[in-house]
């Protein structure tokens, strides 16, 4: 079943003629191997965890060489921001949409990435290298396992066929799964394309999402007969949901890499794992992404760009809205409310969220948003390493001294040692709020409650890096053994100590860009 293939033909045979996009096969690719799948991906779309094993041609399926019977797969034409720029009609240029599968959550669309040209692929190859198809394979599973909205990746085969990049690579390809791959630029893109009839599209856009993905709207009225309704509803459950994926993202020190509008997810899902990475040393001017010149998508920018992009967003679907443009009008004033919405959300989410990683429960307190902020400052200033404080803090014993060797394994990783007293002092007096300082139970509690949010392992560019050396040596072992345990990211993992430990030396020198 492809619900958007449907939609797309019905628009080209109506008079509109505005397709969304294009049916094609994969092209093929030699000899393919399964390198790794997903059991609980499987288990979203309510398959067995040997569906690979069990169905025939599921490798050539899974890699574009085949389709099952009654499958449409098809790439989709959206348009984007890219770095603040207009950057006009992209599309899927190397994903295709294979079709949906209804679970009692909903329907989940399966998507191939990497499986070859299309006609939205420009100057690109229409592969996905298996560096980078490791690397969103890994990420897409380990946020699910951090609580953090997503795609899913199903499975991940590779091929020997050779891919050019800065040397040369072989292919992959990710079979991604998600409610939906819609993005903000599907909806630019029918927006301002300026061409007759995109308007309609972009009405029955809506009218799709909110008919399939968002039953809280599906009484107002719909939006090829009234689109303001709809596009204002649909604007606003996107305004939240991005800066709710905003406040989780800072609150593991993930940084996306390439937020582009045509990158964000009309259901505030994390999509597109390019060059991401996880804090180290707690830098907020961290740039995971070397080809991000200007720093643009900076971990610290993360949340004013989700709001940049929710704007490129209204402007779109202000396309819909009568009077939008019209300075005071009622559309106008629909609009700026449904984008006001985001601050006020992020922020009440992202101090919700740091007040969780510190322990703090009931009433939020007038010091705590400047412990937060005081705290945060700390670890910056001493490049500690964002994950490791926040995990040890859990262990914090606010009734010994601070010297205690008990407090040493956080207390040490601040080489200024007065700073982080000082610090701890206020910490403790916070703490004593919340229970006598000495209470065994009230203390197993709170380090129960942190460790439940500061993860114990993320996934740190060199553990990727040493599952992908290994991979294209011919060896997938690292891929598995690395996947099994980012799906218990809160766990501590005594057999996987080393994922949990600082990154090594060799990790600076890693440079994750566009390229994959
Ligand atoms: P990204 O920066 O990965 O979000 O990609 C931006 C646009 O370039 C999207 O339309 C992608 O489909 C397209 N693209 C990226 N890499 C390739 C490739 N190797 N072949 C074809 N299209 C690509
Ligand atoms: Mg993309
Ligand atoms: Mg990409």
């Amino acid at each position: 079943l492809n619900r958007y293939a449907v939609l797309s033909q019905q628009l080209s045979d109506s008079d509109l003629r505005v397709p969304l996009g294009t049916e094609q096969r994969g092209q093929p690719l030699p000899a393919p191997q399964w390198v790794d799948t997903s059991d609980s991906a499987a288990q979203e779309l309510g398959w067995p965890s040997d569906w690979w094993q069990q169905w025939p041609e599921a490798l050539e399926v899974f890699t574009g060489n085949a389709v099952w019977p009654g499958m449409r797969p098809m790439s989709t034409v959206y348009s984007g921001h890219q770095f603040g720029v207009w950057a006009g009609q992209l599309g899927d240029g190397r994903a295709l949409l294979l079709g949906e599968v209804d679970t009692p959550a909903g329907p989940r669309e399966v998507q191939l990435k990497g499986a070859g040209m299309t006609p939205y692929s420009r100057r690109g190859d229409g592969r996905a290298v298996l560096r980078s198809s490791i690397r969103e394979f890994l990420c897409s599973e380990a946020m699910h396992a951090l609580g953090i909205p997503t795609s899913r990746a199903l499975c991940l085969t590779a091929s020997p066929h050779p891919v050019y990049r800065e040397t040369p690579e072989t292919a992959a390809v990710v079979t991604r799964v998600a409610p939906s791959f819609i993005r903000f630029g599907h909806f630019e893109h029918f927006a301002h394309s300026g061409q007759p009839g995109h308007h309609q599209a972009l009405a029955a856009l809506v009218d799709f999402v909110v008919n399939h993905h968002l039953p809280q709207f599906a009484d107002l009225p719909r939006a090829a007969d009234q689109p303001a309704e709809r596009a204002v509803a649909l604007l606003q459950h996107a305004a939240l949901t991005t800066a709710d994926l905003m406040a989780q993202w800072q609150g593991v020190g993930f940084c996306h890499g390439v937020m582009n509008t045509d990158n964000m997810s009309i259901l505030g899902l994390t999509i597109d794992y390019g060059p991401y990475g996880f804090l180290d040393g707690f830098d907020p001017d961290h740039i995971c992404n070397h080809s991000d010149h200007s720093g643009r998508y900076r971990w610290r920018q993360q949340p004013d760009v989700g709001f940049w992009n929710v704007g490129a967003l209204a402007q779109a679907l202000a396309a819909l809205v009568p009077d939008a443009a019209e300075k005071g009008s009622d559309g106008q004033e629909r609009i700026l409310e449904a984008l006001k919405a985001y601050e006020a959300r992020y922020a009440e989410q992202m101090t919700a969220r740091w007040r969780a990683k510190l322990g703090l429960q009931g009433a939020q307190q007038p010091q705590d948003v400047g412990l937060i902020q005081d705290w945060l400052a700390l670890m910056a200033r001493q490049r500690a390493d964002f994950s490791i404080t926040f995990r040890r803090l859990g262990a914090w014993r606010a009734d010994l001294p601070a010297e205690a060797p008990e407090n040493a394994p956080v207390r040490d990783l601040f080489v200024d040692r007065a700073a982080f007293d000082a610090w701890a002092d206020r910490y403790g007096q916070r703490l004593s709020l919340e229970g006598a300082p000495g209470d065994a139970d009230a203390q197993a509690a709170r380090r129960a409650r942190m460790d439940a949010v500061n993860p114990w392992m993320v996934l740190r560019n060199h553990l990727a890096e040493s599952a992908i050396q290994a991979a294209q040596a011919g060896d997938f072992s690292e891929v598995r053994r690395l996947h099994r345990a980012l799906t218990q990211p809160f766990t501590e993992q005594p057999g996987n100590a080393r994922d949990a430990d600082f990154p090594p030396d060799w990790a600076n020198a890693i440079e994750v860009s566009c390229s994959s």
